[in-house]
C-alpha cells in the first residue's frame, strides 16, 4: 500500500533534474518513475507537485544549536521547526561549551552523548544527531572514541583556538583515533598564538569596537591553521573535515592537499558565501550581528569559495548556527569586540541563500546544490538512509517553489534568535513543503509536525573516496 504519491514535480538528483513521481511506503521512498499514475487510485494520498522542484531534505553537518535549558525549554525544538521550513530535514549539532553540555560532559565523550540523547529525545522536529566536541578537559577521548563510533556517532570535531582548544600533539592523537576507528575528525583551523597576539595589538591601541575583529584573525591565520591540521592529518593517515572554511587563502591549501589525493574536505557557508567584512565597518551594534569566527572577509574572497564549490575543492556548504541574539549575547560589544560570543543564526536560511546566489545566479547548477547541501554531506557524516531521492532511502523530501520571490525577514523565521544576517535579501525561490520519513513537517508554509518526530540518527561511515 503506498502512503504517498508526489507526482509532477522536477526531481532533482546529483546526476540531473527531471519530471518524475515519486512513491512512499513506511517513511521510505519505494519508487521514483517517470509516470506512477498506476498508484494513483490506491495510495492514501498523492501531492501535486507540478511546477515544484522536488529536492531531497538538506542536511546541514554544522549546527550548534542548543539543548533545552530550565530557562529556554523550547530552544532545541525551535531551531529544528526552523530548519523544517528552510527544508532541512536533518542537521547535526555539536555540544561544545555553551550549547547546554554539563561538567561531566566535559570529561567524559561517552556521558557528553547520553546527555546529548537524553536532553534532545524528545524535542526535535526533525531527524537530528550529534557530533562530539573533544576538549581540553577530556580525560581520555582517545581511548572513549572507539565506543562514540560504535554508539553511531562517527564524527567528532576539536578546535585550533578557545581556550577549550587542543593542542597539535592532541589534534593528531584525536585524527589517529578517529581515522582508524573508522570516523573522521572535524577542526576549527585558525592559528591561536597569532589572533590572540593580533586581537591584544587592537586592544592595546584602545581599537575595542567590533570593525577590528577581521583584522585580529586576518585570512593567514586561517591559512595556516588549515595547512597545519592537513599536515597533522597527512601523519595521522587519517580524513580531515575542515568546518567553516572562509578564505582565498585557506581553501588554497584544501585544494593542494586534494590535488595530492589526501581525504581532505572541507566546508563553507552561506555568510561567507554573501558577504565580505564592510559589515564591520557601519554602526557598532549592526556590526556586532556579523561578529563570527572565522570573520567575513575582502570582497573578492566570496567568488573564489563560489568557484570551490563548483569545481569540487569544497564539498559542503553548512550554516555553522549560532542562535546568539543580538538582544542579549551579542550586547557584549560594548565592552570590547573579542568579549562578544562568536557566531550567527542560519538554520532556516541554508537552502533559500544557495538557490538564490548559487543556481539562480548560474554561478552552480541544481544538482551540484543538491550534492552540496544533501548527498556529500550525508555521505560524509555516516547518514546512510539520508541525502538522496533514490528507493530505500528516507523519504526526506522538501517542495521547492522556484518562481517565488521572497523577501528574508528576521521577524518571519522560527529560530531562537532574535535576527538573522541575511535581513532584507531579496531571494528567488521558497520552501513549500517539508516532508520528514514521508510525513509533513512544514506544509504549504504552515507547520505541521510534532514536537519528538524527530529521531536521533544513528550514523556510520562506509566511504570517504
Ligand atoms: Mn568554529
Ligand atoms: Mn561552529
Amino acid at each position: 500500500m503506498t502512503d504517498l504519491l508526489v507526482r509532477g514535480g522536477i526531481v532533482v538528483t546529483t546526476d540531473g533534474a527531471a519530471r518524475a513521481d515519486i512513491a512512499v511506503e513506511g517513511g521510505r521512498i519505494t519508487a521514483v518513475e517517470p509516470d506512477l499514475g498506476g498508484l494513483a487510485a490506491s495510495a492514501r494520498e498523492a501531492v501535486d507537485a507540478t511546477g515544484l522542484l522536488v529536492l531531497p531534505g538538506v542536511v546541514d553537518v554544522h549546527t550548534h544549536v542548543r539543548v533545552a535549558t530550565d530557562e529556554r525549554p523550547d530552544r532545541f525544538f525551535d531551531d529544528s521547526v526552523a530548519a523544517a521550513f528552510g527544508g532541512t530535514t536533518t542537521f547535526l549539532a555539536f555540544n561544545n561549551p555553551g550549547t547546554g553540555s554539563s561538567e561531566a560532559a566535559a570529561r567524559s565523550l561517552l556521558t557528553g552523548l547520553r546527555e546529548w540523547r537524553a536532553a534532545t529525545g524528545a524535542d526535535a522536529a526533525v531527524d537530528v544527531a550529534p557530533s562530539l566536541v573533544i576538549t581540553a578537559s577530556h580525560e581520555d577521548p582517545v581511548a572513549e572514541i572507539p565506543a562514540v563510533v560504535e554508539a553511531g556517532v562517527p564524527t567528532l570535531k576539536a578546535f585550533m583556538v578557545y581556550d577549550f582548544g587542543l593542542d597539535d600533539a592532541a589534534i593528531l592523537r584525536a585524527l589517529e583515533a578517529a581515522g582508524r576507528a573508522g570516523g573522521m575528525l572535524q577542526v576549527h583551523c585558525e592559528n591561536r598564538a597569532i589572533l590572540e597576539a593580533l586581537t591584544a595589538r587592537h586592544l592595546a591601541a584602545g581599537e575595542i569596537e567590533p570593525r577590528f575583529h577581521a583584522s585580529s584573525r586576518p585570512p593567514y591565520v586561517e591559512a595556516e591553521a588549515t595547512g597545519r591540521a592537513i599536515a597533522l592529518a597527512r601523519a595521522a593517515r587519517a580524513p580531515l573535515y575542515v568546518v567553516h572554511l572562509s578564505s582565498a587563502d585557506a581553501l588554497a591549501e584544501v585544494r593542494r592537499a586534494r590535488a595530492e589525493g589526501l581525504p581532505v574536505f572541507a566546508e563553507t557557508c552561506p555568510v561567507y558565501l554573501t558577504l565580505a567584512e564592510d559589515r564591520y565597518l557601519g554602526d557598532p551594534e549592526e556590526a556586532a550581528r556579523y561578529l563570527i569566527s572565522p570573520p567575513l572577509r575582502p570582497a573578492d574572497h566570496p567568488g573564489a569559495l563560489w568557484a570551490g564549490l563548483a569545481g569540487g575543492d569544497l564539498s559542503i556548504v553548512a550554516t555553522d548556527h549560532v542562535p546568539d541574539r543580538v538582544g542579549v549575547e551579542k550586547q557584549s560589544w560594548r565592552e570590547s569586540f573579542d568579549r562578544v560570543s562568536n557566531g550567527a543564526p542560519g538554520i532556516e536560511t541554508l537552502l533559500p541563500i544557495v538557490y538564490d546566489e548559487g543556481v539562480a545566479t548560474g554561478r552552480i547548477t541544481l544538482p551540484r546544490m543538491v550534492d552540496l547541501l544533501s548527498t556529500t554531506p550525508a555521505r560524509l557524516f555516516g547518514f546512510t538512509t539520508k541525502g538522496a531521492l533514490a528507493v530505500g532511502l528516507d523519504a526526506d523530501i522538501v517542495l521547492f517553489d522556484p518562481a517565488a520571490r521572497r523577501t528574508i525577514r528576521g521577524a518571519d523565521l522560527h529560530h531562537s534568535s532574535d535576527y538573522t544576517p541575511f535581513e532584507g535579501r531579496e531571494v528567488h525561490g521558497a520552501v513549500r513543503s517539508t516532508l520528514v520519513r514521508g510525513s509533513f513537517v512544514v506544509r504549504d508554509g504552515l507547520f505541521v509536525g510534532r514536537r519528538g518526530f524527530g529521531r536521533f540518527v544513528e550514523r556510520a561511515i562506509q566511504q570517504l573516496a
